[in-house]
């Protein structure tokens, strides 16, 4: 099935109404991959009209008829899978092996909401009253809008999608023009399954006016967004006027308190990894290392040493274990935040520079930066980028008052072998996503929300299917 790297509306490929096109970058490269069309605000009311007109039926069938269509669509990526994820690695820069796991995430996530459709359960709540019988019923909202960010191409998309259209809602998609060919791939997913027209809507076009009429519009009863605090803000802004509900799942600055309890060469060896998968480009990647104080030394070298050992460069190298940042804006910003942290004094102890064998792409040697406090730009920003920055902790209650001192709480980790610390650091921590002696606290089965400024609402698992159902009371009267 072809894209034609087009619009997706009411069943249709179509160009956008301006029949306008913009290049998409390989970032690797730096070379021009393809045009895409690039739609703006007159095409995202022509979503939103067919989306409203679906809804009347799509929200009609049952979830094991939708479910039947998930399942497809999750099947078409396995069967794909080759294709789809050279092209994610082609449009991200991330390493192929990373690229066939994420679609493969994607489609058992697709796969999961087939499932837990048909488990939107309501409950039937004994009342005070002979004569009275209430229950409470769950129904899907209406169109939806979601917008998804560049940094996992499939699976942010993928994850807001499956539960939207498994809950009974319409779509109106807006991925990031930065990775537009997975998003074709997806849409070609749901096509292939047999999803009728104008259930999925997908729109590459101009985010800010594309925003506006999903605020404007009320017949979008939701916006889900994945992105950056700074664009949820705005939403939530739009949202104060229209009324218009939101899920947000927004930028995180996780902090990873290491205790001196712990086998020191084995975490530093796997932080090396955590941190610098997907380039650091993660909302959840493991970002401020706070280490006790007498393991400080011994862990900041095994540290350097493990990240001077990683491979860089084009994902379709192998081995090749940090690839490309995603344009030149985001590597530009990365190195900025490392000018500051210089004139702050900090030590690099490794990496920070274009890697010698590489003269084109937007690339980063990853870094490691000691000699730090609380104040710095480390500290203080979501960096996204390949630096791994340390800081150092006197004890639980120091740790804690460090890790809690940012305005974003999505996901933090600690690592220690005393039940009685892992304990008290998890319920101390105020963040959304607490992992203990692991790197990966999140799953498709598992709610996934941040505290603070990190968003609201949750996604992936039940919770996020009924992100997009609406709770009804029906109490009934008179019985004789
Ligand atoms: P990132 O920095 O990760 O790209 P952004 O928040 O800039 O995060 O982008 C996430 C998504 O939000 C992308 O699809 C982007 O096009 C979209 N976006 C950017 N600005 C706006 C806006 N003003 N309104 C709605 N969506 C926006």
């Amino acid at each position: 099935m072809q894209s034609a790297n087009k619009q997706y509306i009411n069943g249709e490929w179509v160009e956008a109404l301006s029949r306008n096109r913009i290049d998409l970058i390989n970032p690797a490269t730096e070379e021009v991959l393809t045009s895409i069309s690039f739609g703006d605000q007159k095409d995202a009311y022509l979503a939103i009209d067919a989306a409203a007109e679906a809804f009347k039926t799509w929200s009609k069938t049952t979830p094991y008829y939708r479910a039947e269509i998930l399942k497809k669509a999750a099947n078409y990526l396995r069967e794909n899978l080759d294709k789809i994820a050279h092209d994610m690695v082609l449009e991200s820069g991330k390493p192929l092996l990373e690229a066939r796991g994420e679609w493969t995430v994607a489609a058992n996530l697709i796969e999961w909401y087939a499932e837990e459709g048909k488990r939107a359960y309501g409950k039937v709540i004994p009342t005070n009253r002979i004569d009275k019988r209430s229950s409470v019923i769950l129904q899907p909202m209406g169109v939806i809008g979601i917008i998804t960010a560049w940094n996992f191409p499939s699976y942010n998309p993928a994850r807001a999608w499956a539960a939207a259209l498994a809950a009974g809602c319409t779509v109106v998609a807006k991925p990031s023009e930065n990775t537009p060919l997975s998003a074709y791939h997806l849409t070609n997913a749901f096509i292939t399954a047999g999803l009728p027209a104008g259930v999925l809507n997908l729109l590459i076009a101009d985010a800010a006016p594309v925003g506006e009429a999903m605020l404007d519009d009320s017949r979008v009863k939701k916006i889900s967004f994945t992105g950056s605090t700074r664009v949820g803000k705005i939403l939530m802004d739009g949202a104060s006027h229209t009324h218009t509900k939101l899920s947000l799942e927004l930028g995180g600055n996780a902090p990873v308190i290491i205790f001196d309890d712990v086998e020191v060469d084995a975490i530093a060896k796997a932080a090396s990894i955590a941190r610098f998968r997907n380039n650091g480009q993660v909302c959840v990647a493991p970002q401020r290392f706070y280490i006790h104080k007498n393991i400080y030394d011994q862990f900041t070298e095994a540290v350097t040493k493990y990240v001077a050992q990683l491979k860089v460069g084009s994902g379709f190298e192998d081995g090749v274990n940090v690839g490309p940042l995603i344009t030149s804006k985001q590597r530009d910003s990365v190195y900025e935040l490392l000018a500051k942290t210089k004139a702050e004094n900090a030590t690099i102890l490794t990496g920070g520079h274009q890697p010698s064998h590489l003269d084109k792409g937007y690339f980063m040697q990853p870094a490691v930066v000691a000699n730090l406090n609380q104040s710095s730009v480390l500290a203080q920003n979501e960096i996204f980028g390949p630096i791994l920055p340390v800081f150092s902790f006197d004890d639980l209650e120091d740790a804690l008052a460090k890790a809690n001192d940012t305005e974003y709480g999505l996901a933090a980790y600690a690592f220690t072998n005393n039940l009685n610390t892992a304990i008290k650091v998890s319920e101390g921590l105020e963040f959304g996503i607490i992992g203990i002696n692991e790197w990966a606290a999140h799953g498709t089965e598992l709610p996934f929300g941040g505290w603070k400024y990190s968003g609201q609402g949750h996604e992936s698992g039940s919770e996020g299917l009924y992100e997009y159902m609406e709770k009804k009371l029906i109490s009934i009267g008179g019985l004789s």
